[in-house]
């Protein structure tokens, strides 16, 4: 180039250009694979985690979710933000690679990429660098000037990582002015000869600095040239370098962390991967205690992490201040990670992580809702990591009072109230409904094609037995020949598995998988999302299950049942979807497709449903724990329903409803708000075709 000197020819503190840019190439690159084979030690003495089946789907979810940035929009104005640096940095992934090689090689060109294509690639890249900066323009002042709530770190939770954000955002946009001043002082050195001219992007930051150095000397154009592309070398290292030491380190871990992710998240992950179910008397020590503990992917995902905060944002825990926010969880590891496997010296200490960094409330506080899984932009996984460390602390016989005597009677009774086992079927027995309808229960009593799983709180609780009443009905009313285990059955141990007590989750799901093997039957009904969860998910080898109201989805759709006018026309319905049936197994139309059946029911949704639903406050073992907390998360919940103008809340699960008038009352709504599961209303609404219609159960009239 002639007038000014290239970057290569550049002779500065005696060292020439060329000889200047190779040696920062050599120390940034070796820094920069020195710091990341120091942060991979860790993962190497981490816990197994079988992540490399299925390449093509894994490759799949790498284009939905890392390149096409699905999760992004969930929060519009940071997801669009994020979205044009996420793409200005694709763009210019390239032309970075191009510059580096420029200060040991002046003429170097990508190749395919001189004449009318490299000028193209030159304008979409002036203008992805513009957006870049301007990106972080406005991070920046978001983060200083309308610091969004769910940045702030309480102090519990240790100190904020604000500053270091804004020094990461700042040297980004740095970046992108020593590029586009590179450029700049270029063109405008080409402009003053009269030579061919670089065209630069109109409106593009290159272009507004050419303009602003039209008239600069040309000596000055020479070192600004010069002084741009240092900045930019020098800026390049530093950032890839310092990247791994922050949040920051998520630019180079995500695409990885993306590709490994879980691909059934409703599968609860073993004990120990790859050591079978028969084997785990001899695994030594159940769960995570120490960091070492967590499987290496776990590791990824707290290197991961970008600490936007949309996983605890959307924590019912805490929302209602349980002492739990998800977002520290991995924030919490990372800072331990960082500081016990330093750059340099000896790594690693072994300590525990219950009683250190975590304190034992903050892992029982979790209701294993799934709405933080299901925000993560990054597919970071959390009820695998919160169940680890729950089966930590039962193998350290650290279980919290309350949950003592329920997990006892789950031991000696198969379910958690301590009831006889022969009271399983009394609810069958309650006169009216005997006359209706007549439950079979299957111990020799002739076979059966389907079995209605009623599971614990359905059998024992005599509110929710009105639940298991309106499921028999339904069956009975579209001709399902149906029984029950009775005694036989146990319970499905949903909660006992989450709650971290594998082996009598265990216990539980072989005796109920001989039993259901026993019956004979061909599928599975159960109006308890929990136990559908258990059966499709933690059991083998049962017949195929679905929740009730997918029966009665498809019931309707083939006119089986027909359903009759509500009678109040001035109730407004929502439906509160139970995370287990929602976000777990993805069960949100058919319930709706119900409802929206029934002539004449006006139903809205709440703010936060389908997959954003909140939860009502856990289900199972949570009826029995007492967090501690400010509110509680059903009663948040009512008030949701209230503001979205429904004074009639449906939901599909009978821990959702236990929760939910609980809440009603504590909220002080009764008489303006009312609870009623999928099952009482359908069989309350259900057409009988001149058949004697059953009793209406006391607990339903009220909402209706
Ligand atoms: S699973 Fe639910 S309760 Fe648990 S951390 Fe995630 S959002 Fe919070
Ligand atoms: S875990 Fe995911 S949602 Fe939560 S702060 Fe990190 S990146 Fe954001």
């Amino acid at each position: 180039m002639e007038g000014i000197q290239s970057a290569t020819q550049v002779t500065s503190w005696l060292v020439s250009g060329r000889t200047l840019f190779l040696l920062l190439h050599i120390v940034g690159i070796a820094g920069f694979a020195y710091i990341v084979a120091r942060r991979l030690v860790p993962l190497f003495r981490a816990e197994r985690d079988f992540r490399f089946d299925q390449p093509l789907l894994r490759m799949g979810r790498v284009l939905k979710f890392w390149l096409g940035q699905w999760k992004q929009p969930r929060y519009k104005t940071a997801g669009i933000i994020h979205i044009f640096i996420f793409a200005g940095f694709i763009v210019l992934a390239m032309r970075a690679f191009t510059v580096l090689l420029v200060g040991v090689s002046e003429t170097f060109v990508m190749p395919g990429f001189s004449g009318r294509a490299g000028e193209l690639y030159n304008t979409i890249t002036d203008y992805a660098a513009t957006i870049v900066f301007l990106c972080m323009v406005i991070a920046v002042i978001r983060r200083l000037v309308f610091k969004p709530a769910r940045y702030a770190v309480p102090a519990r939770y240790g100190k904020a990582h604000t500053a270091d954000a804004i020094f990461l955002l700042s040297l980004i946009a740095i970046l992108m002015v020593a590029d586009s001043l590179f450029a700049a002082a270029k063109a405008a050195a080409q402009s003053q000869q009269g030579q061919p001219l670089e065209v630069l992007a109109t409106f593009s930051l290159p272009w507004i600095l050419q303009s602003v150095l039209a008239s600069t000397a040309l000596p000055t154009l020479g070192r600004l040239y010069f002084g741009a592309y240092l900045l930019h070398e020098v800026t390049f290292y530093f950032l890839l370098c310092y990247r791994p030491f922050g949040i920051q380190f998520h630019v180079e871990t995500s695409l990885f962390n993306i590709y490994f992710a879980k691909l059934d998240r409703e599968i609860l992950k073993p004990v120990r991967w790859g050591v079978s179910d028969e084997h785990l008397d001899q695994v030594k020590s159940f769960g995570v205690k120490t960091f070492e503990d967590f499987t290496w992917k776990h590791m990824l995902d707290f290197y991961s992490c970008a600490d936007c905060g949309r996983c605890s944002d959307n924590c019912p825990a805490n929302a209602v201040g349980r002492p739990l926010s998800p977002r520290f969880i991995t924030t919490k590891a990372r800072d331990y990670s960082f500081q016990h496997y330093p750059m340099f010296g000896k790594s690693g200490n072994g300590k525990s992580l219950v009683g250190n960094i975590y304190s034992g409330d903050e892992i029982w506080s979790c209701t294993t809702c799934g709405a933080c899984e299901a925000e993560c932009p990054l597919l970071v996984e959390y009820i695998d990591k919160i169940v680890d460390l729950r089966r930590g602390m039962i193998d350290d016989g650290n279980v919290p009072q309350s949950l003592q005597k329920p997990l006892k009677a789950l031991e000696s009774r198969g379910n958690p109230y301590g009831k006889m086992e022969k009271k399983k079927a009394e609810w069958t027995k309650a006169k009216e409904f005997q006359q209706t309808c007549d439950v079979r229960v299957l111990n020799g009593n002739g076979p059966a094609e389907t079995l209605y799983f009623v599971d614990s709180i359905t059998s024992y609780d005599d509110r929710m037995q009105s639940i298991g009443r309106a499921t028999a009905r339904i069956l009975d009313h579209v001709g399902e020949n149906f029984g029950i285990l009775g005694a036989a059955e146990k319970d499905s141990g949903h909660e006992v598995r989450r709650f971290g007590e594998e082996t009598l989750f265990m216990a539980l799901r072989d005796h109920n998988v001989d039993a259901i093997k026993a019956s004979g039957v061909q599928r599975i009904v159960t109006s308890d999302p929990h136990a559908y969860n258990a059966l499709k998910h933690d059991y083998k080898d049962v017949p195929p299950v679905e929740h009730i109201s997918q029966v009665i989805a498809r019931e309707v759709k083939v006119g089986k049942i027909k359903f009759s006018p509500v009678e109040n026309k001035e109730n407004v319905y929502t439906y509160h979807d139970p995370c287990y049936l929602g976000r777990h197994n993805q069960i949100y139309d058919e319930p709706r497709d119900v409802l929206d059946a029934i002539p004449g029911l006006k139903r809205v949704e709440m703010n936060r449903s389908r997959d954003r639903s909140f939860c009502c406050g856990g289900g199972g073992l949570m009826l029995f724990y007492e967090p501690k907390e400010d509110q509680r998360m059903g009663v948040k919940r009512v008030q949701m329903a209230a503001e979205a103008g429904a004074n009639v809340i449906v939901t599909a699960c009978p821990f959702c409803m236990v929760n939910m008038e609980d809440a009603i009352k504590v909220a002080g709504m009764e008489g303006k708000m009312t609870a009623i599961d999928l099952t009482e209303l359908v069989d309350r609404q259900m057409s009988r075709d001149g058949k004697v219609a059953h009793e209406t159960e006391p607990t339903m009239a009220a909402a209706l």
